[in-house]
């Protein structure tokens, strides 16, 4: 889970082997990953939108409660996606998602 307050700056490179799979990750990896998966494809099926609201709860957790906020997120730069709770100070971005296969931009295939 994503500590309070906590700013998480998410390289999403660092997930993924070279073919673009998802790594053998740690149960803590894995839920941060998921959670950011659900953001990438969310908002970059939505890119046009300046805000998305991502069908994500913020599941931080701090002083015994669990955050049930809802996550928001827009893409701020070509590149790189920002999030926050619209009820918590938590908040991150995701860099190097382009390409990926959670990417659903819609493509040119040739
Ligand atoms: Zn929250």
């Amino acid at each position: 889970m994503i500590e309070k307050s906590m700013t998480l700056k998410a390289d999403f490179r660092h997930f993924l082997d070279d073919e673009g799979n998802e790594l053998a990750l740690t149960e803590q990896a894995k839920t941060v990953f998921k959670f950011l998966t659900k953001i990438v494809s969310s908002v970059s099926a939505h890119l046009e939108q300046p805000l998305i609201d991502v069908d994500l709860k913020c599941s931080t957790r701090g002083d015994g409660l669990s955050c049930e906020g809802r996550i928001e997120a827009k893409c701020i730069e070509t590149a790189v996606i920002e999030w926050h709770c619209d009820t918590c100070e938590a908040s991150g971005t995701i860099f190097n998602w382009q390409g990926s296969m959670w990417d659903k931009q819609k493509h040119t295939i040739h």
